[in-house]
């Protein structure tokens, strides 16, 4: 069986369990079924030889392949996450495949109008002559990432295969609760025993990611004055009005919706209350720490500006860190991606190296002592039912997961 079939096979087989995990539940994972994918991940790794193959109290799947070289090396972690976004359905996944892709639309589904399209999707001309796999239109395809556990599983069963490929001792881990932002909550690094890690959780073929935002979440809180309006004059601060002022004052240049690549910004994304009390939430996000306080003290400029102009309101600011840059770790460590070009180049693509404007696993990670940059799967569109991915970009990511332990042995 071809690479690409196997790899099919075992994204169907994890698609079918659904493990959107819950931004509401207080457990841990998140959701049961997590568990459930848990399981069987850790029978399959036993199948296919991975030693020490197991899964701990929260959910964590971890195993271990063997050196096949005497000798010192940096121990290599690879890792993927086993919950899908809660963002859209997820339950009853039918993968489709669609061989071949001869260019033109892709028709997910004809009756609910998914479809799709270069001009909705503009990287699926370049994936010509490539097999695709969808959903059916009713659900997300859930590639993110069970492109990557089926990556990670396809090669380790390569590499237990081979073992004349040389290769450091590899680990293997794969988590839960990632769209949750809880992915490595309870994950112990020093267990892991990892020096270097990747994380399977990329996008388009070639792209790989060392840097994410800086973020942090921001609250303003407003308390107003509350008068009858007939006798308000002069008296009243009405607290709806006033968080409405703060976000209309904000520039419509650094908003997510107006910015792309390097360009940080401000999004409001919750507003709340009466005249009384109003509060706003939301996130501020950008590459370069500096410039991240840039943004706050801009936003700490119109909050103070409103406190003059509303002086029977108060008005109180606080940012919280939510994760940082990842690249400031990583680039102290300058062979994680110098490895990982060459395992990209080998794989016969160029690496394109990509700020994520989102935070990843590794980037909490890399912060807790373990480097770990972001490899593409070779999916697109993520979390809803346009996503989609390419087996052909998920052989080549499996390609580079087997050249970065070769790279590493050297
Ligand atoms: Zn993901």
């Amino acid at each position: 069986m071809s690479f690409k079939n196997i790899l099919y096979k075992r994204l169907m087989k994890y698609a079918a369990v659904d493990t959107r995990s819950d931004p509401d539940s207080s457990t841990y994972p998140s959701s049961k079924n997590q568990l459930v994918l848990a399981k069987m991940l850790v029978k399959e790794l036993k199948d296919i030889g991975v030693r020490k193959a197991g899964m701990d109290k929260y959910g964590y799947v971890t195993g271990e392949i063997p050196a096949t070289m005497e000798g010192k090396r940096p121990v290599l972690g690879f890792l993927a996450h086993m919950d899908t976004s809660p963002d859209a359905p997820g339950k009853g996944v039918k993968p489709r495949l669609h061989r071949k892709y001869g260019g033109g639309k892709i028709v997910i589904n004809k009756k609910l109008g998914v479809i799709l399209t270069p001009s909705n999707c503009p990287e699926l001309p370049g994936r010509k002559g490539e097999d695709i796999v969808t959903a059916s239109g009713d659900t997300l395809l859930g590639a993110d990432n069970k492109a990557g556990l089926a990556v990670i599983m396809t090669a380790a069963e390569h590499l237990i295969k081979h073992q004349e490929i040389g290769h450091g001792r590899i680990r293997i881990g794969f988590t839960p609760d990632e769209e949750v932002g809880r992915g490595v909550k309870y994950f112990d690094v020093k267990k892991f025993g990892a020096d270097i890690a990747y994380t399977f959780d990329g996008d388009v073929a070639g792209t790989i990611e060392e840097e994410t935002f800086n973020a942090d979440g921001l609250k303003i809180r407003v308390t107003g004055k509350s008068v009858h309006p007939g006798t308000a004059k002069n008296a009243m601060a009405n607290a709806v009005r006033i968080a409405a002022d703060i976000v209309a004052s904000w520039p419509e240049n650094r908003l997510p919706e107006t910015t792309e690549r390097r360009d940080g910004f401000v999004m409001f994304n919750s507003i709340e209350g009466s005249i009384e009390k109003a509060e706003l939430s939301g996130i501020v996000r950008e590459h370069d720490l500096a410039r991240l306080k840039e943004l706050e003290k801009h936003l700490a400029a119109i909050v103070a500006e409103k406190k003059i102009k509303y002086p029977l309101a108060a008005i109180e600011l606080e940012f919280t860190e939510q994760y940082r840059n990842m690249g400031a770790v990583i680039s102290k460590h300058p062979e994680v991606m110098a490895n990982l070009v060459s395992a990209v180049k080998k794989a016969g693509l160029i690496p394109h190296i990509k700020p994520v404007r989102g935070g990843t696993d590794g980037a909490r990670l890399s912060f807790m002592g373990l480097p770990c940059p972001n490899v593409f799967t070779g999916g697109y569109n993520y979390h809803g039912r346009y996503e989609w991915v390419s087996l052909d970009g998920m052989e080549k990511s499996m390609q580079v997961l087997i050249n970065l332990a070769r790279e590493w042995a050297k």
